[in-house]
């Protein structure tokens, strides 16, 4: 813009200064012209005057002056001629100037000659004998008078130029100065007031911009609180599969590091076939979805194309920890297979036994021992369904309304009651240490985890081994502690003892359904309690749950 009102006011200037240039030069060779008329007509009086008196002989002498005298007689026939031969000259009757004066006593004129350049003024004088007496003087042409005066008119120009320059310079930093002055983003009062519109704008503008970007913040900041706190992975990319959002949870899931770099393509994250196959399925229009398994972890990628207008813009991919639920669902599997198994070996020794006795192949004195033997796996099937029953109830959260306070010293003591016939017949003793302690939860849940802890240790206690149960009330909450002097458990089984189905030595199994000790875990998590187990092989094992404080 300085530089636009430098150039308008340097061109006005250089305007200014060349049509004043024209016009004082146009102005000063009129005012010539009229000063070398007025000369002329006096040194023609002069010369007039000299020759009324002495006749031919004053123009032959010295004359003033150095204009061209010429004498006319009358009917035009020129008489003398300071410059040229009389004679040869043509009749200056038909000449302006001479035909005035011998009209009206005195003519001008003022003829251009283009081979000189140079213009000629005339002025006649009709003396008293009817003759006429012409001067004649050269006036340079305007081009002419130029160049002559060239340099002094060069330094004006010059001078005027460097001021022209010099002031164009200093106005337009003057005129500018202020609208410079203006601050965009608070702009304030201005010197000019025509500009007084445009500063209101720039201010309503800036509120509303100001306003925008706030909203625009806060909708970051509510879609970034609302995404870091999904525990799905949520990445939003362009066509050319650059990362345009993204949470902490996608870069865990999909084990990248993050921060994501500006305009790295998500492909860099996570260089799977599968999710590379989600990308492009989604960028060429298409829902896609894909397992993504690695190492213990599962995923899901659900990716969906994004498009505005009818145009496919980009794509939204969401990851899914799927790892817990494939586990579950094998376990399932796994679960299945081996409840059918376990149910199938009771009811195979049923169905063969019952069969001998059928066929009446059995003697009288031995329907005793197999009837005992259906009995035996009879009970051991009806025990398998309660197990499953009572986990199941567990998985499914089938206890929730039952909630009460329960004394785990009584508990354990009824306990170890109803096991009084089992250890004696092991000679396993059995002890009771501690005082009352209160414990929140479903009775029969805690039942089921005392039995069994119980329960196992009598059955895997070696012969005449002991088996001591402390209960004690701690301020971080109740506990039970099962200790037993039995063969122990290897430190390889000691997680998987809580497996369902899962027994250390399958050959002795002690007649338990396997499910023992999946009811404890599950029943503990169920209340919020804590198992622990510490067990040496050869010297026994000692399981404990701790319970969380009655009052929470
Ligand atoms: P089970 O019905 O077979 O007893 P559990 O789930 O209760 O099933 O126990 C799983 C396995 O853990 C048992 O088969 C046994 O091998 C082992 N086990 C459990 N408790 C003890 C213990 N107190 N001492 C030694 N081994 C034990």
């Amino acid at each position: 813009m300085k530089r636009h009102i430098f150039r308008a006011i340097l061109a006005v200037a250089l305007a200014v200064l060349l049509t004043s240039l024209v016009l004082i030069m146009g102005v000063l060779y009129g005012y010539f012209q009229d000063r070398i008329t007025a000369e002329l007509a006096r040194s023609t009086a002069y010369i007039a005057h000299g020759l009324e008196t002495q006749g031919m002989d004053y123009l032959t002498g010295r004359l003033p002056g150095d204009s061209r005298v010429t004498w006319v007689a009358a009917d035009g026939t020129v008489l003398f001629d300071n410059r040229e031969d009389p004679a040869g000259m043509e009749n200056h009757a038909e000449r302006e100037e001479i035909r005035d004066a011998l009209l009206l006593g005195h003519g001008t004129a003022a003829r251009y000659s283009d081979t000189l350049s140079q213009k000629t003024v005339y002025y006649a004088l009709r003396l008293a004998d009817g003759s006429v007496l012409r001067l004649a003087d050269t006036q340079y042409s305007v081009w002419t008078l130029v160049l002559q005066a060239m340099q002094p008119v060069a330094l004006v120009t010059l001078l005027a130029v460097c001021l022209a320059l010099w002031l164009a310079g200093r106005v337009s930093r003057r005129l500018v100065e202020p609208i410079n002055a203006i601050d965009p983003d608070a702009p304030g009062e201005t010197a000019y007031e025509e500009l007084a519109p445009l500063v209101g704008k720039l201010r309503s503008q800036n509120r509303r911009i100001q306003r925008q970007v706030e909203d625009l913040r806060r909708q970051r900041e509510e879609f970034s609180a609302i995404t870091e706190n999904m525990s799905e992975g949520l990445l939003v990319i362009d066509r050319e599969t650059r990362v345009l959002s993204y949470n902490t949870a996608a870069l865990r899931l999909l084990g990248a590091e993050g921060p994501v770099k500006e305009a790295e393509s998500v492909l860099a994250l996570d260089r799977e076939a599968g999710f590379r196959r989600c990308v492009e399925e989604a960028l060429a229009g298409r829902r896609w979805e894909e397992l993504l398994e690695r190492e213990e972890t599962c995923r899901r990628v659900l990716a969906s194309p994004v498009e505005q207008d009818g145009d496919l813009t980009g794509a939204v991919l969401l990851v899914l920890d799927v790892t817990e639920k494939e586990q579950r669902e094998a376990l399932r599997r796994e679960f299945t297979a081996n409840v059918s198994h376990e149910l199938k070996t009771p009811l195979t020794a049923i169905l063969g036994t019952a069969e001998i006795l059928e066929n009446g192949m059995v003697r009288p004195e031995d329907i005793q021992h197999f009837a005992g033997n259906i009995h035996r796996e009879a009970q051991r099937l009806i025990g398998l369904v309660n197990d499953i029953i009572k986990l199941s109830r567990l998985d499914e959260g089938g206890y929730a309304a039952q909630w009460e306070t329960v004394d785990l010293y009584q508990q354990a003591g009824d306990v170890l009651d109803q096991l009084a016939p089992a250890a004696d017949k092991k000679q396993v003793s059995m002890t009771l240490e501690g005082d009352c302690a209160l414990v929140r939860g479903v009775p029969q849940i805690i039942e089921e985890i005392v039995y069994n802890l119980c329960d196992n240790a009598v059955a895997y206690n070696r012969q005449g081994g002991s088996v001591t149960v402390t209960v004690s009330a701690a301020a971080e909450g109740a506990r039970i502690a099962v200790r037993d002097t039995g063969a122990g458990i290897p430190k390889e089984a000691q997680d998987r003892v809580f497996e369902r189905f899962y027994r250390v030595d399958k050959s002795h199994s002690g007649g338990g359904t396997g499910l023992g000790l999946s009811i404890v875990k599950h029943g503990a998590a169920y209340l919020g309690a804590r198992v622990e187990l510490d067990s040496e092989p050869g010297r026994g094992s000692t399981f404990t749950v701790t319970f969380p404080p009655a009052g929470t």
